[in-house]
C-alpha cells in the first residue's frame, strides 16, 4: 500500500476552473492530462492537500518561460504587474464555489477541512482532506475588513503574493542565478495581514515572497514559518528558492518547507528541462533535512501549476519519490514524517 501523502501545493482547482469549464464533476472523472483526480490521487495514496486558489487574470499572465527571457549566465524574468482586487475577488469567489462543490459531489469522499480534528480524521479515514488556500493576497482588502469573511468561508493558508507585487507584499520574478532579495519587504498592510492571521489561525505561506519581506514575516509572525512549495537555493540558485539563512529561520520557528517538483527550481543548472530524476527531488529534500532536521523538509509538488520531470508524469509518480527517499536511506519514520506527519504537525500548531 502506497505511503499516505499530504501535499503541501496542487494548482487543481485552477485547471479546472480555466481547462474544464469550472465542473467539479470532471474531478471525479478518469481523464488524461493535468496532473490530480480523485482516482489518480487515490492510487497514490494523497489523502491531503493544499488547494489554491489562484487569481486572475489569466490572459495576460504568461507562465514565465525562462527561454524568452535569456541572460548571458540564464534568465531574468520580468515582474509581472498587479492585478486588479475587484477581478481577482470574483474569481476568488468562484474557485472557492468550485472547491465546495468538488466537496459535495465527492460522496464524502473529499472534505474541505477547516480544523485540525476534521483534518486528522479525514486523513486518517483514507479520504481526502482539502485545506483552501490563497496564493496570493490580491482579493484580501488593504484594511483587511473581509479577511474574516474568507476564513468563514473556509481560508486557513494564505500565501501573502504569488510572483508580483501587491497591497501587502511583493513576489519575486523568475530570476537564475540570483537570490530573493529583489524589491521592498512588507507594506503596513502586510505586516497588520500577518498579525490578524495569526490571531485568525490562518496558516502564512512564504513560497513567491522576497526575501525582505521572508524576513519581515520571520519579525512579526508568531506562527511557524512556513513555505508551501520552494527548494534550496545552495542546489539550485533561482530567485524562488530559500538560502540556508531562510531555511535555519524555518527551523528555529519549528515550521516546514515543502519540496516542490517544479524542474527549473531542482535542477542546479536552473534549465526548465524535463529531462529531470527524481533524485533531484530527493537531493534537495536530504540537504535540508540535513542542514535543518527531518522535521522540518517536506512534500510541495505544485501539481497542475508546472512543469515536472519526465519520470513523475503526475501525481501517480508521488510514490516512486517515496522508493528514491527510502533507496537514499531515509528510515520508514522519516519518510512518514516527510510524506505527511510535519504537515500536519504545523496545522495543529497554527490552526487555533
Ligand atoms: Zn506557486
Amino acid at each position: 500500500m502506497s505511503v499516505p501523502v499530504f501535499d503541501g501545493h496542487n494548482d487543481t482547482l485552477l485547471n479546472l476552473y480555466m481547462n474544464h469549464e469550472a465542473s467539479a464533476e470532471h474531478f471525479f472523472q478518469e481523464v488524461k492530462g493535468g496532473h490530480i483526480d480523485y482516482s489518480r490521487a487515490q492510487k497514490a495514496g494523497l489523502r491531503a492537500g493544499f488547494f489554491a486558489v489562484f487569481p486572475p487574470p489569466y490572459a495576460s499572465l504568461s507562465v514565465p518561460n525562462p527561454e524568452d527571457y535569456l541572460t548571458k549566465e540564464g534568465y531574468d524574468v520580468p515582474l509581472p504587474e498587479k492585478v486588479d482586487s475587484e477581478a481577482c475577488k470574483r474569481v476568488t469567489d468562484h474557485m472557492i464555489d468550485l472547491l465546495y462543490r468538488v466537496e459535495a459531489s465527492s460522496k464524502q469522499k473529499v472534505q474541505v477541512v477547516t480544523n485540525f480534528k476534521s483534518l486528522r480524521e479525514t486523513f486518517e479515514h483514507n479520504q481526502l482532506a482539502a485545506v483552501l488556500h490563497f496564493e496570493g493576497a490580491e482579493a484580501i482588502d488593504p484594511d483587511l475588513s473581509n479577511l474574516e469573511d474568507y476564513y468563514q468561508k473556509g481560508l486557513r493558508s494564505l500565501g501573502l503574493v504569488w510572483s508580483r507585487p501587491n497591497a501587502f507584499a511583493q513576489g519575486v520574478p523568475y530570476r537564475y542565478p540570483s537570490t530573493g532579495d529583489i524589491g521592498p519587504g512588507l507594506t503596513k498592510a502586510g505586516k497588520a495581514l500577518v498579525k490578524k492571521c495569526n490571531e485568525l489561525g490562518i496558516m502564512l505561506d512564504t513560497s513567491h515572497l522576497n526575501e525582505k519581506g521572508y524576513w519581515d514575516v520571520v519579525s512579526v509572525s508568531d506562527d511557524p514559518i512556513v513555505a508551501t512549495h520552494s527548494n534550496a537555493y545552495a542546489l539550485c540558485p533561482i530567485s524562488r528558492n530559500l538560502t540556508d539563512e531562510q531555511l535555519n529561520a524555518i527551523r528555529a520557528s519549528k515550521g516546514v518547507v515543502g519540496v516542490t517538483y517544479s524542474v527549473n527550481m531542482l535542477r542546479s543548472d536552473g534549465k526548465m528541462n524535463r529531462d529531470t530524476p527524481l533524485q533531484e527531488i530527493v537531493r534537495h529534500i536530504r540537504y535540508i533535512a540535513d542542514l535543518i532536521g527531518v522535521e522540518h523538509v517536506a512534500l510541495g509538488s505544485d501539481f497542475d501549476g508546472t512543469t515536472l520531470p519526465n519520470e513523475l508524469k503526475d501525481v501517480t509518480g508521488v510514490p516512486k519519490v517515496v522508493d528514491v527517499l527510502r533507496e537514499e536511506g531515509f528510515t520508514d519514520e522519516e519518510v512518514h514524517k516527510i510524506a505527511s506527519q510535519n504537515w500536519l504537525r504545523v496545522l495543529k500548531e497554527t490552526w487555533k
